[in-house]
């Protein structure tokens, strides 16, 4: 149903670049507002929005006017204050890949996709002139998902939901691939991996006079034509292309890993498999640090290319497809339990803790101690019985409800005892 207000959207998706936003118009079911003119925006908010549906879901489109860690977060603030309804933000558009995962020997080839709920930022260090260290012992790696974010990526990871995923995606890309040749799928060739040391830099001697990488092998001395040019103009050479498409099939497999956030673009094969083995991140981004802080947060992004130095923009726009595509089959998924949105409503009115205590006292007749004719009953409540637990609001009223708290500890552990007795 059309919301009234801003309130009624719960979930944002936040892009980087218009390639990225233009996909995910494409796909939403309907555009309530090109330009989110007529929900308006709090004083202050300088954000663009397109607002509309996606399945079910209420969704706001969120621009950023830069790319990078901090106008992510600028943007996700702002948000915060126009769409004060909003549970879930994703990250949605292209990112770099891992081609190789290295625990699982799993490869990711260009236009799949990485879904995360795990952000590493790993530019928060210092730079010593012998290389980057990372500071040990602060949050860089971003704090928890939330329980139903949690529990959802548990679901999704299984075969059968695995496999609907797939085909719901390979579903909104033909939707995309039919409405403009710019959706289209590159082609197998234009798939290649590079050895890791093999750098993309003059291996001529150029014409530019400010060219310092002809004669080093130094990542960092890469000059700026070289960085403009593509693998044919330099000659890379194709005896050091270590990995080929192997089919010319279309379509964008689905990988579930940590991504990997910083301000700066990762264009180094080396370090790139470093991070990988590392810290077991599979792709890198720069927006997902700076949404995290702020909002409960998914990344759902295309590989465009391998964040090495031979990276070009061919696969972008596919990418950015696939990347669109996963984010509308993900949200058919996404049903939380219990609505944030009505919950921050519910707040912004003072009436949480009313709320708290009346589903508390609902769960206090429910869970009867010992009384097992009533297992089913008490067993359809217990996700919202374990919700309570995590709700602030309950945490500070908890020794009014010690009864409460016994008896789904009793039920809690019958049920293990079933299923154990089930093993
Ligand atoms: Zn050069
Ligand atoms: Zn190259």
């Amino acid at each position: 149903m059309r919301p009234k207000d801003r309130s009624g959207f719960s979930i944002a998706i936040i892009c980087a670049l218009t390639v990225e936003a233009d996909a995910v118009i494409l796909l939403f079911d309907e555009v309530y507002d090109r330009y989110g003119d007529e929900y308006g925006r709090h004083p202050g908010d300088t954000n663009s929005y397109t607002v509309g549906t996606i399945g079910k879901h209420n969704v706001v489109l969120c621009y950023m006017p830069e790319m990078g860690k901090a106008s992510a977060a600028g943007v996700a603030t702002k948000m915060k204050f126009s769409y004060p309804g909003v549970s879930l933000a994703l990250v949605v558009g292209v990112c770099g890949g891992v081609p190789l995962l290295p625990y699982s020997n799993t490869p990711i080839f260009l236009g799949d996709v990485i879904i995360s709920h795990a952000v590493v930022r790993y530019d928060y260090g210092r730079q010593y002139p012998d290389g980057f260290k990372r500071k040990k012992g602060i949050p860089e790696n971003l704090g928890r998902p939330n329980q139903e974010i949690r529990t959802l990526f548990q679901r999704l990871q299984t075969s059968m939901a695995r496999s609907d995923l797939q085909n719901d995606i390979a579903q909104y890309l033909e939707v995309l691939r039919r409405s403009e040749p710019r959706w289209q799928y590159p082609g197998k060739a234009c798939d290649v991996l590079f050895d890791a040391s093999y750098h993309h830099k003059h291996h001529q001697q150029a014409t530019s006079l400010k060219c310092l990488c002809f004669n080093s092998e130094s990542p960092g001395q890469i000059c700026q034509e070289a960085q403009e040019s593509s693998c044919d103009s330099l000659e890379c050479d194709e005896n050091r292309i270590i990995r080929r498409r192997p089919s010319d099939a279309a379509g964008a497999s689905i990988h579930f890993g940590k991504i990997a956030s910083s301000d700066t673009v990762m264009k180094s094969g080396e370090h790139r498999d470093k991070l990988a083995k590392d810290e077991d991140v599979a792709g890198f981004d720069m927006e997902g640090a700076g949404v995290w802080d702020e909002l409960p947060c998914i990344i759902i992004k295309g590989v465009c290319d391998y964040a090495d130095s031979h990276k070009d923009k061919k696969w972008q726009a596919y990418a950015a497809a696939t990347g669109a595509s996963s984010a509308k089959a993900f949200l058919r998924y996404w049903n939380p339990a219990s609505s944030e949105a009505t919950r921050n409503w519910m707040r912004g009115n003072q009436q949480f803790t009313l709320y708290i205590r009346k589903t508390a006292e609902r769960l206090t007749e429910a869970f009867p101690n010992n009384d097992h004719t009533k297992r089913n009953l008490w067993r359809s409540y217990l996700p919202h019985a374990l919700s309570l637990l995590e709700e602030d609001e309950f945490k500070g009223q908890r020794e009014q409800y010690i009864d409460l708290l016994e008896n789904i500890g009793d039920c809690l552990s019958t049920l293990i005892l079933c299923r154990v007795w089930h093993v």
